[in-house]
């Protein structure tokens, strides 16, 4: 149980798979004697389709479909207290169904049960997903129609401050297995920023779902939509590694610039001069990178929100970034299990909080307006 300041337990989104062969339909029917042994005078309510309530007991449990039965059940032996659940639950012969289940502080359960998926994006081309978000850089890899509309997707989701920053990011699509854990990945080489989705992602929507049961999405939005909170804390220090790559060609420049001109040692010594003024600015640039990522601005005002509360999510304790990330996964995925988990967090992102750290941390690095130093590269 995981316990708050005042001896609250927190409430968290549990992304751990429940994975299970599909229920075998009559065995599922005879657990209300073993689910009332296990429920052991909790409260549990079944939210139907309709929005109705029913608390459930020895009378109404046989009503609760299969599907519902049996997340009820796979809750009451593996999840934990304060917990959400958003899985798929395969019964034989049927497809999978998506069910919420949410166990509060007190160990009361609350299942959902939904109509069905969202309405999808339509499956675009690489070139209308590029031109429809503003992304300058060819995918690489070979995506396929359900992995671009994932994607399309997890893009849709967006504001136009976090787009931005995504402009010149490359999405990469690997054949490589890294594990089934490991979905996706994001990168930063200099000034190049990837996003790469691994064969697992693939698989990610088979016993989970991401969103409002309501409207439930696929899986692999979540791990995209991670990563791309990365391009977004990470992007200040981005910034700062672009610019530096930027003065570091126009310094290359003017040298050899300066080397065809050495029979005029005015111009030469001129255009050395501005070398070194560059050199100088790129080292500088460099170091401002490096402050911008230890742990970055983004970071420090998302810590300030979350209030020194856990992340909502288990793999949001592997570090501040992770936590940050994990909750712009989930504020964008499913905004209404964030603003349960962490409403202050969840307040924080829906002010644009990220947005104006990051924007803000820019700002200053956009001005290079000396002369050989057009512009950043984004
Ligand atoms: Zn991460």
């Amino acid at each position: 149980m995981l316990l708050g300041g005042c001896g609250t337990p927190q409430l968290f989104y549990d992304r751990t798979e429940l994975r299970h062969d599909p229920l075998p339909e009559r065995q599922v029917r005879a657990l209300p004697e073993e689910i009332l042994r296990r429920l052991d005078g909790r409260r549990a309510v079944w939210v139907d389709v309709d929005g109705k309530e029913t608390v459930l007991n020895a009378a109404t449990l046989p009503q609760l479909p299969t599907a519902e039965l049996g997340a009820l059940w796979a809750a009451l032996l593996l999840g934990r207290t304060g917990g959400e659940y958003d899985m798929r639950i395969h019964v034989a012969g049927k497809g999978p169904s998506p069910i919420s289940v949410l166990i509060g502080g007190n160990d009361s359960l609350r299942i959902l049960s939904s109509r069905g998926d969202a309405p999808r994006e339509a499956v675009l081309t690489e070139a209308k997903i590029r031109e429809r978000f503003g992304l300058q850089r060819s995918f690489q890899g070979e995506w396929s129609e359900a992995e671009r509309q994932a994607l399309t997707e997890s893009l849709a989701l967006l504001q136009p401050g976090e787009l931005a920053v995504l402009r010149t990011v490359r999405f990469e699509r690997s054949q490589r297995d890294l594990g089934r854990d490991k979905a996706a990945r994001y990168e930063l080489d200099g000034c190049l920023a990837r996003i790469t989705l691994y064969p697992a992602g693939a698989g990610f929507n088979r016993y989970l779902f991401v969103g409002d049961v309501i409207a439930p999405r696929d899986a692999v939005l979540f791990p995209l939509l991670h990563e791309i909170g990365h391009v977004v804390e990470r992007a200040p220090a981005r910034r700062a590694l672009c610019a530096a790559e930027s003065h570091r060609v126009a310094a290359e420049k003017h040298r050899s610039d300066a080397w065809r001109l050495r029979d005029q040692p005015a111009r030469y010594h001129a255009l050395i001069r501005r070398h070194e003024d560059l050199v100088r600015r790129y080292d500088e640039l460099i170091a401002e990178a490096e402050r911008l990522r230890s742990p970055g601005p983004v970071i420090t005002a998302y810590l300030r929100a979350l209030a020194g509360q856990p992340p909502p999510t288990d793999y949001g304790r592997e570090s501040a970034q992770e936590s940050f990330a994990e909750s712009f996964a989930l504020f964008h995925a499913d905004p209404q299990a964030l603003s349960r988990a962490r409403p202050a967090v969840y307040r924080w992102f829906a002010s644009g909080g990220h947005v104006k750290a990051m924007n803000a941390a820019m700002a200053g690095i956009l001005e290079v307006d000396e002369d050989g130093v057009d512009e950043v590269p984004w």
